[in-house]
């Protein structure tokens, strides 16, 4: 073999290997793990790749649950200023229809602002989206990287245990 065509296919086996390492790379980064989908009409509204942990000073109670595989999620119960009490998860990315202004007024948060988190598809309250108030102006329409979103626990649902109970009812009329 020609040196050159040494070299060729020595060249063709090092493109291809790091073509496949970067691949492996991406296919990491990009790892979805379990929808969480609007309680009432089924939309994705976000992932579980997305849950954070951060405590609020005013949460009456809090639960660390496991709800999918190996997937903790810290569930804090809240109250507003009726005395309606949520339970909420929190996440850095969701799903939610544009909303009004900010509001600093009763924070769960202190520091942050927030606004309601309405299903884009169905209109239902989902929860809240919070932003740190010097950052929570006018044209931040959404969470920015340092805001987070609240959704109620009880609205939404893992996609994977909606599939389950379909599954469930397809044997049943099977049989
Ligand atoms: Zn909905």
């Amino acid at each position: 073999m020609k040196y050159e065509e040494k070299f060729l296919i020595q060249f063709f086996i090092i493109f291809l290997t790091l073509f496949y390492t970067k691949l492996e790379h991406i296919e990491e980064e990009t790892l979805l793990e379990e929808y969480l989908i609007c309680r009432q009409c089924g939309s994705d509204i976000t992932l579980t790749n997305f849950l954070i942990e951060k405590l609020s000073p005013v949460a009456l109670s809090v639960v660390n649950q496991t709800i999918y595989e190996n997937k903790r999620v810290l569930i804090q119960e809240v109250q507003n200023p009726l005395g309606i009490k949520f339970k909420i998860i929190l996440l850095k990315q969701a799903h939610c229809a544009k909303f009004d202004t900010w509001s600093t007024i009763f924070s769960w948060f202190p520091g942050y602002a927030w606004k309601l988190c309405i299903c884009p598809k169905c209109t239902g309250h989902l929860g809240w989206m919070f932003e740190p108030i010097e950052t929570a102006t006018k044209d931040q329409n959404f969470p920015s990287e340092k805001g987070f979103y609240a959704l109620i626990y009880n609205n939404i649902l893992l996609e994977s245990y909606v599939n389950s109970l379909l599954m469930k009812e397809s044997i049943f009329r099977e049989n």
